[in-house]
């Protein structure tokens, strides 16, 4: 079998590809559907994305085609995200909101001790002094670098600044920012979600834009002399050009004779791994926020989000889906799915938002190896150098974890138009 150029993976960078690209491309995909991180899964009538997920992008290109895509199936509403801290919920980011907390002490301490420096913040040498340069020792010590250090599961001082003004809210952010530049969202931010569907109907409608995709094609080889790959069906195919989405990493280890040199740079690539709980739940009060971000490490889940309320269809549902992010590594690895999900549970219960055990209809946990790509000091470089080293090959990396970029589906939707029209010529 032979197609020109092949695509790896049906998630937002690859379906993109193949959208602008057109039907020259085969999409190569190992599931048996499209999406990758941005699908939902039904359970029940409960919808559930993997972890929390919302539309919204500073790439009017990218709005404009989830909308013709979308059509009349689309929501938008302002977003409502609120942070857990000692025993109640106040808005979201902690660091404009701690004065609800009526708490003396928090209050003095995030007030007075060493207020923070942006210009000091921008000279930081690693994220952990970003954090307390940019916000003071208070903010620092009651959320911002307890919460840190949960969610990316790896020493802070080990990661580099260079993506906390896209992501990290303060109150800089819409000043400083070009128009094509993510900004961090904001409590009143506006997002968007398909009415009926969840997060991945984007990603199922735009499928149906691209010609030809086959799934429960998982690529395990490519031989970069010969211009084929094989898969785990033992299917085997001859290629011009590949542009894989899957994780680079892994791509490398596909790679007949990759030199070790290359195989070497991917020691400084870094993931947070996530389990997802998914819990399917009757919520006695459905005014819940759209997600609760929370430092305590005693609590499993960093975040918590509550599908039900990204779509009024959803919300008029009678069980609710709530997922549980718990993010691990090997420095931070997992309890048991048993312990994480008594224990992500216990808290739900104790903050109020399920009344009783009998409340919940069912639980899951689905594992992802790789959640969130690290910004590592040496990240850019090694990124680079591989990249390079592909290209050579015709080859090309794109996507969350192909670029190893902390991206969105938006930004990784881009990416797949930008190359297919850099292809095309
Ligand atoms: C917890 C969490 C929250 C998020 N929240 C948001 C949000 O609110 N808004 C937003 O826009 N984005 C969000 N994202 C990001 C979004 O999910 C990703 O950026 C996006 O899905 C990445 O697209 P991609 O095409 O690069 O890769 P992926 O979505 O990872 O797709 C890669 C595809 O490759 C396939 N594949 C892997 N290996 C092989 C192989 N060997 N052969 C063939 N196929 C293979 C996979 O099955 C997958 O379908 C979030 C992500 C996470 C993890």
């Amino acid at each position: 079998m032979n197609a020109k150029t092949i695509v790896l993976g049906a998630g937002p960078a690859g379906l993109a590809f193949s959208y602008e690209y057109g039907g020259h491309s085969l999409i190569l995909e190992k599931e048996n559907r499209a999406g990758g991180l941005s699908k939902s899964v039904k359970i029940f009538d409960g919808v559930f994305d993997l972890g929390g997920h919302s539309f919204h992008t500073p790439h009017p290109e990218i709005a404009s085609l989830v909308q013709t895509i979308m059509g009349d199936n689309w929501h938008q509403q302002k977003r409502d995200a609120q942070v857990w801290i000692e025993g109640s919920l106040i808005p979201y980011p902690f660091q404009h909101h701690y004065p609800k907390l009526n708490n003396q002490h928090i209050n003095d301490d995030c007030e007075i001790s060493s207020p923070g420096n942006t210009t000091k913040a921008a000279q930081s040498a690693n994220f952990e002094e970003w954090i307390i340069n940019k916000f003071g020792t208070g903010i620092s010590n009651h959320f911002m670098l307890p919460y840190n250090r949960k969610l990316w599961a790896h020493p802070l001082t080990d990661i580099c600044i260079d993506w906390v003004d896209q992501r990290i809210a303060t109150s800089m952010d819409a000043k400083n920012q070009s128009k094509k530049q993510r900004k961090p969202l904001q409590s009143n931010s506006k997002v968007g979600y398909p009415l009926h569907g969840g997060f991945g109907q984007i990603f199922e409608e735009l499928a149906k834009h691209c010609e030809h995709i086959q799934f429960e094609q998982e690529v395990n080889q490519i031989d970069i002399r010969n211009q084929t790959l094989t898969t785990t069906t033992r299917d085997r195919w001859e290629w011009e050009t590949i542009v894989s989405t899957i994780p680079i990493t892994q791509l490398l280890k596909c790679i007949n004779d990759c030199p070790s040199s290359i195989l070497e740079l991917t020691n400084n690539l870094k993931q947070v791994s996530l389990k997802i709980l998914l819990v399917l739940a009757r919520l006695h009060n459905t005014t819940v926020p759209q997600r609760i971000y929370i430092a305590d490490p005693k609590i499993p889940p960093h975040k918590v989000a509550f599908n039900h309320t990204s779509s009024p269809l959803l919300l008029e549902r009678d069980n609710h889906a709530i997922m549980c992010e718990i993010s691990y590594s090997e420095s931070k690895p997992p309890a048991t799915d048993e312990d994480l999900t008594e224990q992500s549970i216990c808290w739900l219960i104790d903050a109020g938002i399920i009344n009783s055990l009998t409340d919940i209809i069912q639980t899951q946990i689905i594992d992802l190896p790789h959640g969130y790509p690290i910004n590592t000091h040496k990240k850019t470089d090694s990124i680079q150098t591989i990249k390079a080293f592909l290209r050579t090959h015709n080859i090309y990396s794109i996507g969350r974890f192909g670029a190893w970029d902390y991206a969105n589906s938006d930004e990784c939707m881009r990416q797949g138009l930008e190359l297919a029209r850099k292809l095309k010529q």
